[in-house]
């Protein structure tokens, strides 16, 4: 037994660290990312404005001038705060500290993001996952019966769900708001590509927040995310934040590229276009069921036995072409594949490559 294994915790030994794919010279379309990068004239902006920074300080802790620019391009209701986190990941974190009490439950419907779970078991409280139904739809009353019976002091609902692309009926969402008996964190990474949010509701719900981050929209790289809801919430989860947890880095790049948020809305859209011309191409593939989606990303199901999944991740892998393979995971997702919707021409390359493939 290593010093190591005697002190760390066992169900930490037993974990696998989260799994990132080398992507070195294949089209990247395992992990959401906007395919495109900046206009050259913006790039240059931003190179200037990082050197003009003062690396030598800290970052201001409270990041005003962001967060003031996220409350009004992202309509954050008057009357709520945002808190700010390296990622939304990092928000995850201090949203489950900040409700981690001895025995307390989280909730979601699963399968959906890992970091809810993967927070819950840091945080050493019962993480109770309602399974969706095999077509991936929600089964809202048994999410309600198990919030009934569970009294989850936290329930996690991304809108639309990652990995299976869908937006859960409003309706269901709204039941589950006023049945909680505690926080409920609507995750709408994917709002971009949805249309429909819960934001200017959160004046409705007391024990609402919405979650959100630009990663999706092209900066992954600068780890940004937010939360927005009412005061009193906000205040708790900054109790235990890290003081200087978004880098000036990221906060003047941010507020740049926010400023010029034109810029990142057109490239959305251009990935929501790609995504509808995808679609009837996808469902044409024979062997495939193409899950409905309402994020930047497909799920897909390859037809077969045990395998069959992994066998077409490893052919499009061979021609060049990386998504995300769920098979070995959660029977649910077996011989599932995650495709990201990339430029019109790793569309293309995507297109050919599974033809070839299936
Ligand atoms: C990608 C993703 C996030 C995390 O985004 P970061 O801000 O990059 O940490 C959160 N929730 C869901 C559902 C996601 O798919």
């Amino acid at each position: 037994m290593s010093a190591a294994d005697k002190v760390v915790r066992p169900e930490i030994r037993a974990m696998r660290a989260y799994q990132v794919s080398d992507a070195t010279g294949l089209v990247k379309l395992d992990v959401m990312e906007s395919p495109y990068g900046l206009p050259k004239e913006l790039a240059e902006e931003v190179g200037r404005l990082v050197a003009g920074l003062s690396l030598n300080r800290y970052p201001v802790p409270t990041a005003q001038k962001l967060r003031a620019l996220i409350r009004r391009v992202m309509q954050v209701p008057a009357g709520c705060d945002v808190l700010l986190g390296n990622g939304s990941d990092e928000c995850i974190q201090y949203i489950t500290a900040s409700v981690a009490r001895e025995g307390a439950v989280v909730m979601a419907p699963t399968p959906s993001f890992a970091m809810f779970s993967m927070h819950a078991l840091f945080y050493r409280l019962r993480f109770a996952g309602v399974p969706l139904r095999a077509d991936f739809s929600l089964d809202a009353e048994a999410f309600l019966a198990a919030m009934a019976k569970e009294c989850p002091a936290l329930v996690w609902i991304a809108y639309p769900n990652n990995p299976t692309g869908n937006a859960f009926p409003v309706a269901d969402i709204e039941r589950i708001v006023r049945a909680a008996p505690g926080l409920v964190v609507i995750d709408e990474a994917y709002q971009p590509f949805a249309g429909a949010t819960f934001m200017p509701r959160l004046a409705e719900f007391e024990n609402m927040a919405v979650m959100r981050t630009v990663s999706k929209i092209g900066m992954a790289g600068l780890r940004l995310g937010y939360v927005a809801a009412r005061p009193e919430w906000i205040e708790a989860f900054d109790k235990v934040r890290s003081p200087f947890n978004v880098n000036v880095v990221t906060e003047a790049v941010a507020i740049k590229l926010l400023e010029n948020k034109a810029v990142l809305d057109a490239q959305a859209a251009r990935v929501l276009a790609e995504r509808e011309r995808m679609r009837p191409e996808l469902e044409r593939l024979p062997g495939l069921t193409v899950y409905p989606t309402a994020a930047n990303f497909f799920l897909v199901r390859v037809a077969g036995g045990k395998g069959a999944g992994t066998r077409v991740f490893d052919a499009l892998k061979a021609q060049g072409v990386l998504v995300k393979d769920f098979s070995g995971g959660v029977p649910s997702l077996e011989n599932c594949l995650r495709i990201t919707v990339g430029t019109p021409d790793e569309n293309r390359i995507l297109l050919t490559a599974m033809r070839e493939a299936l």
